[in-house]
């Protein structure tokens, strides 16, 4: 987003304008940027066979999964519909990876015989595909590092605690499974959580993740899962990728001489790639002044914008309506009958009825989080690419609520 000819706009879409044409709320998606993070992806570990796939889950519209394919990207995705919206996008399923946690064998096995990457993190669904495979089919074990990464319990998922992977402190299990049954481990896996502040907690997941491969002959790729943080506001610490790059390539290659072979390097990134990208814009409903606090009450909340209040996320806003008033402080907050701030302590250009607020960092885990709570239909969604604003879904209506209901004879 940027100011020209004192109108805030994305590849020259004016954003005023599109929240007019479109109605409100509105996701806003800038390609360029989510191309521009791949470049940066691409550019921290050159020289190194590195594979992005894009954590599906993240932002899951069919058009974005659509652009990543187009840019070369692969996926992974964490559900049997997150798989069949993969291939409704083109992907085919080698370029997929299935990297769910406890569901049931059934869908592990219905993604399996659709020939997918498939990656297992718990010992009772390693011995299925062991009893239903053997060494016909490869797959990749999710392993828990037990390290802290992030400072959110919530998102942090390879401490000891978490549900997530399985335990280093098994590999004796592991690999009581793999030799009963003859499975072909051909990938290993880590994923500690969204998050990580710096390149020493990754490089720490890395070493145990390195220091346990010698016991898999057959790899063909190591998988770091993902945790890149991005800034939410000016200030904030974000993953420094090209440091990582620097100095996961030194360890890696070093690991690839000593296991004798290369091995690809796989990367599993969500809000890296599509945080930023993503715009919420909102219209300002009320402003209500209390004793207290000036509320500016818009037309969204915790049903389109989930973050705030699950996470604590700070998200920056800016009021696009208004470039040049003064600035003030106010509390923005939804209109869902619930507690839902969106951010305490804004500051913004004097906000007046009607004014489109601008929620930044919208991209990851906004929609793909999106509830009806309070029967409120989910936003439309656009994608500015080329210079051209697409409406991507549109918005719901009273049709799509009931869709699914059906109204008992009384
Ligand atoms: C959610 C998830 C990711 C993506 O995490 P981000 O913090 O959005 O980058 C990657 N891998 C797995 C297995 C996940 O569950």
């Amino acid at each position: 987003m940027e100011i020209i000819d004192q109108r805030y706009v994305i590849q020259g879409v004016d954003l005023v304008s599109l929240a007019r044409e479109h109605g409100t709320p509105v996701f806003v998606y800038d390609a360029s940027k989510i191309e521009d993070q791949i470049k940066k992806m691409r550019a921290a570990f050159e020289g190194q066979s590195m594979r992005i796939k894009y954590a599906a889950k993240a932002l899951t519209n069919v058009s974005i999964l659509k652009l990543m394919r187009a840019m070369g990207v692969g996926l992974d995705v964490v559900s049997k519909q997150e798989l069949q919206l993969a291939l409704e996008a083109g992907y085919k399923p080698s370029e997929i990876q299935f990297t769910p946690n406890c569901v049931e064998f059934e869908e592990i096995k219905w993604a399996a015989d659709q020939n997918v990457q498939i990656t297992i993190d718990n010992l009772p669904m390693l011995e299925k595909f062991g009893q239903t495979y053997g060494s016909n089919k490869p797959c990749c074990i999710r392993f828990n590092p037990h390290i802290m990464a992030g400072g959110h319990l919530k998102i942090s998922t390879g401490h000891i605690d978490s549900k997530f992977g399985i335990s280093v402190l098994q590999l004796p299990e592991i690999l009581e499974l793999v030799n009963q049954y003859q499975l072909n481990i051909n990938g290993l896996h880590i994923h500690t959580g969204s998050d990580i502040l710096d390149t020493e907690v990754f490089l720490k997941g890395a070493g145990i993740l390195l220091g346990v491969a010698e016991n898999f002959p057959n790899l063909d790729y190591i998988d770091f899962g993902s945790g890149f943080k991005v800034a939410y506001q000016e200030g904030d610490p974000a993953t420094d990728i090209v440091d990582l790059g620097q100095q996961l390539k030194v360890v890696f290659s070093k690991f690839c001489k000593q296991y004798g072979r290369d091995l690809e390097l796989w990367f599993e990134p969500g809000k890296f790639l599509v945080s930023e990208a993503g715009t919420l814009l909102v219209n300002a409903n009320v402003i209500k002044t209390t004793p207290a606090t000036v509320f500016v009450g818009v037309d969204s909340g915790m049903n389109h914008l989930l973050r705030p209040m699950m996470y604590d996320a700070h998200h920056e806003m800016t009021n696009i309506s208004n470039l040049n008033g003064n600035t003030r402080v106010y509390a923005v907050v939804g209109y869902i009958c619930e507690t839902d701030t969106l951010g305490w302590n804004v500051t913004l250009n004097q906000v007046s009825e009607g004014d489109i607020i601008a929620i930044k960092n919208a991209g990851a885990y906004g929609f793909s989080m999106a509830s009806n709570y309070n029967s409120r239909p989910r936003p439309a969604e656009v994608m500015i690419l080329n210079g051209q604003a697409h409406l991507i879904r549109r918005r719901e209506t009273l049709v799509d609520l009931l869709a699914t209901q059906i109204p008992i004879d009384l």
